[in-house]
Formats: structure tokens, sequence, C-alpha cells
């Protein structure tokens, strides 16, 4: 069986009815009107790292947990339709983004395919530093509500503690 067997086989024997259960009656806003922007990594259960259930925010993830356009178009949906107003931007340690360059891939892309991407990997060498500078973008664009508060942290794959990344530089634990 290939994977994608396997994954509609699972959604008919329990996925189907669990997800449905856990659905039920819930309006399509967020009750807790915030967004979680994280890496795709396999390891990230977000819902379990933040204790969420269903209905309870809007997950965007992506290679990295980077702000991007996409990331921006989602947010300004969420906001400006679906009535969310705070932002998390979870980045880890550790990530596959650090481990080559926007040109290594781009170049490798190249080699393989013969075109070069009309888009940004957005690699980081420090997963904090990415981190602000997503802050940063959030902060400045004119399309996202005024009353949106904007918090970024590193998270660590050994023990899934958060580092804050408050801005200026520095990171604080807090968990
Ligand atoms: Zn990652």
């Amino acid at each position: 069986m290939s994977a994608m067997e396997e994954l509609l086989e699972r959604h008919g024997t329990v996925g189907r009815q669990a997800a449905a259960s856990r659905a039920e009656g819930l309006p399509a806003r967020p009750a807790l009107h915030t967004v979680v922007v994280t890496c795709m990594d396999a390891r990230i259960d977000v819902y379990r790292l933040f204790g969420l259930a269903p209905g309870e925010v809007h997950v965007l993830r992506n290679a990295g947990g980077v702000v991007t356009d996409d990331v921006v178009r989602s947010l300004a949906i969420s906001q400006r339709k679906l009535d969310t107003r705070d932002v998390l931007i979870v980045q880890h340690a550790g990530c596959g983004l650090s481990t080559f360059t926007d040109d290594e891939f781009a170049a490798e892309l190249v080699e393989r395919t013969g075109s070069r991407p009309d888009w940004r990997c957005h690699t980081f060498a420090d997963p904090a530093e990415s981190v602000r500078e997503g802050m940063a973008l959030l902060r400045r664009n004119p399309f996202l509500v005024p009353g949106m508060r904007v918090r970024g942290f590193v998270l660590d794959l050994a023990g899934f503690g958060l580092a804050e990344v408050d801005g200026d530089g520095s990171a604080t634990a807090v968990a």
C-alpha cells in the first residue's frame, strides 16, 4: 500500500469520524482570535505544543515558518474576514532551512530542471534573526489590522521549550 492509500484508509477507518466529532458545531472564526505561523517540520505537533483544540486558531505552516507573501495573504484574510488579531511566529533550531542557502537551492534547481525559480527560499542561518525579520515585516504591512499583536519564538526540538525573540537582538527562555 502506498502512503497515499494508507492515509485514505486511515481516513475511512478512524480519521473521518474523529475529525467530524471534534469540529462539530464549531464556527469558522478561531475562538482564540490567534494565528500560529510555524515550520512544516513533521515533528512539530502545533496542537499539542500549545494545548490546542480544533476551532481555536489558524495554523499557517511552510518550510521554515517564515513570513512569505503567502503568509501575509492568509493573515490578511484571517484578520479581515475571520477576526483574528494575535500572531505567534514559531521557528525552530536545527531547521532544514539553515542547511543550505537560497543561492545554493536555486542553483540546484537550475541544474536539475533548467529553470530558475521566481520565488525565494527564505533560508536563514539564525532562526531568531528570521523570526525578527518576520515580526518586522508584519508590523509594517499596511494590509494587516492596526491592533495586531505579534510575538516571535524559537522552538527547541530537543525539549520543546520556547525562547522568545524580543525584536532587539536577544532571546529569552519562557518555558
Ligand atoms: Zn523547520
